[in-house]
């Protein structure tokens, strides 16, 4: 109980084997398989943060209620100190790796807490669906546990509803209610660090359609629960890749899995919510999700966009092309951009709001939009970097190269203003790493959705935004200037 150190995170993943598969191969125990070790590394790296002296204050609280320290992600904030304390400890561990990895556990962390706070909500089903939701939440504070999610149905059909499919259970569904739980069975997409992670987390999004009571869950297991399965993408590093060659994706990958469920036992003390869709379609509002991962996401991006932005720098003086004006616009207009970012941060905390619950959250307004901003800004960033890398970019050798009989070559040609060959290719393989690669490619679509469909997302600030003080705007010029 209390904090886990990574080789705790480690212990507890290889105690408690899941059924996974990548590549065509069954694996149950990953933390002993070549592709999922640097993922857990990656993971366990940000345990070790949380119980290093360094670290431990502002990554740690005493919960009222419990006996030892707990992980800050898990504290409801009560004050505009703990919201500044949470978006510190969120930094700590968004700039261990520079912002790479998405999922890290304050994310779902951070869900769980809002659920807690928000548990009457939950009780208006039955009281014991809110006693779920504040046992499930002690039980991995207490534990320190690593959780993901999947809520997102698979796509097969996007036309139609989950009741609509072909196939009953395309999309997960309950098969029947039994005295020890529900029996779920179909598919959920796209569990990040699905296989990797402690316990898996489901709940439903907006947009449940009256017919789909059936599809409307959340409830959250064990990974190693049996019937369960995740099958992993294809990865791009099978744990062999070199650092030296790819600095990011030999270290951050994240698994991405779809999550199988083949009758599968929720007991009911596991189960949150089912079977309503106006309440399915409630959760996300009342229970400020939005504001709380809005704020750990946004500060997770800003890590990665200050990275992001420092690479293209790097990179242009490396080769001086930043005493072109042009340049030095591009460079100023992405460290614009990190300002903004910042901005809307410490906007949503100034502006922060009681939940009516003796909790505060950060405000609505400047996290959405940076939840809709910030996958363009990072978009604008990785074509600038690429734009100013030019050929730059694919004429990387590798480590092999320079050390082979080209060596002295490479050492020639591959210089920089005033920088040597091996250095200059480092910067650039970063650039190239974190834009251009497999795994570059992966970071933007992950800006791009992992928030959920940007259409959506803009569309539904639009929708439920107060424009009334604009349109006064408009009103009062039209009266100033009225004839007569
Ligand atoms: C790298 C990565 C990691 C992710 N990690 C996670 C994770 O850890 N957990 C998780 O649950 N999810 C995760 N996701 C999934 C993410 O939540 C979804 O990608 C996102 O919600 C969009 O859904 P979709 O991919 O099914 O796209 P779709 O909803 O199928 O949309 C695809 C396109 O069709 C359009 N479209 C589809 N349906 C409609 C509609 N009804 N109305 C209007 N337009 C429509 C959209 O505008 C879009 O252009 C991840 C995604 C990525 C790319």
């Amino acid at each position: 109980m209390g904090l886990r150190s990574g080789t705790d995170f480690i212990d507890g993943l290889r105690r408690s084997p899941r059924e996974t598969w990548v590549g065509g191969r069954r694996v149950d125990d990953i933390t002993g398989d070549l592709t999922f070790r640097r993922p857990i590394q990656s993971i366990a790296q940000l345990f070790d943060l949380q119980v290093s002296p360094e670290h431990r204050e502002v990554m740690s609280y005493t919960p009222e209620d419990a006996g030892a320290v707990a992980g800050t992600s898990f504290m409801i904030p009560r004050t505009h100190a703990d919201l500044v304390k949470r978006r510190q400890a969120m930094k700590v561990w968004a700039d261990a790796t520079f912002g790479m990895v998405g999922r890290s556990p304050d994310y779902l962390n951070t869900v769980l807490m809002t659920w807690a706070e928000s548990a009457d909500f939950f009780g208006q089903r039955g009281a014991q669906f809110a006693d779920n939701v504040r046992n499930y939440y002690k039980y991995c504070r207490d534990r320190d546990l690593f959780l993901t999610h999947a809520i997102v149905n698979p796509q097969t059909d996007r036309s139609k509803g989950s009741h609509q499919q072909e196939g009953e259970f395309a999309h997960l569904g309950v098969v029947e209610e039994t005295k020890d739980g529900l029996i779920v069975r179909g598919a959920k997409m796209l569990a990040t660090h699905g296989p990797t992670a402690d316990e898996l987390l489901i709940y439903p999004q907006p947009g449940i359609r009256e017919g789909e009571e059936r599809y409307v869950l959340a409830f959250g297991i064990p990974s190693a629960t049996p019937g369960l399965r995740y099958i992993c993408r294809e990865p791009f590093d099978d744990g062999s890749m070199s650092a030296w060659d790819h600095p990011l994706g030999a270290r951050f990958e994240e698994p991405d899995a779809v999550c199988v469920f083949n009758d599968v036992l929720i007991p009911w003390d596991r189960v949150f919510l089912y079977g309503d869709v106006k309440m399915g379609n409630a959760l996300f509002a009342q229970a400020s999700i939005r504001n709380h991962t809005g704020h750990q996401t946004a500060v997770r991006g800003l890590a990665k966009t200050q990275f992001v932005t420092a690479v293209a720098i790097a990179m242009t003086r490396t080769v001086k092309s930043d005493v072109f004006l042009h340049v030095q616009e591009q460079l100023g207009e992405l460290l614009g951009y990190l300002q903004l970012i910042e901005a809307g941060i410490l906007m949503s905390e100034a502006k922060a709001e009681p939940t009516g619950r003796g909790a505060i959250r950060p405000a609505y307004a400047p996290l959405q939009a940076l939840r809709y901003h910030l996958p363009k800004f990072y978009e604008r960033m990785v074509q600038v970097t690429q734009v100013l890398g030019a050929g730059g970019l694919l004429i990387n050798p590798t480590e092999a190269d320079l050390r082979s009989a080209i060596g002295p070559d490479i050492e020639r040609y591959y210089r920089g203003a005033g920088v040597d060959a091996e250095t200059r290719t480092r910067i650039f393989k970063l650039a190239w790493d974190v834009t251009g690669t497999q795994f570059g490619q992966r970071m933007l679509q992950y800006e791009r959705y992992y928030a959920g469909d940007p259409v959506r997302v803009g569309a539904a600030y639009y929708l439920g935004y107060d424009v009334e003080p604009l349109l006064a705007m408009v009103k009062r010029a039209l009266d100033e200037t009225q004839a007569g």
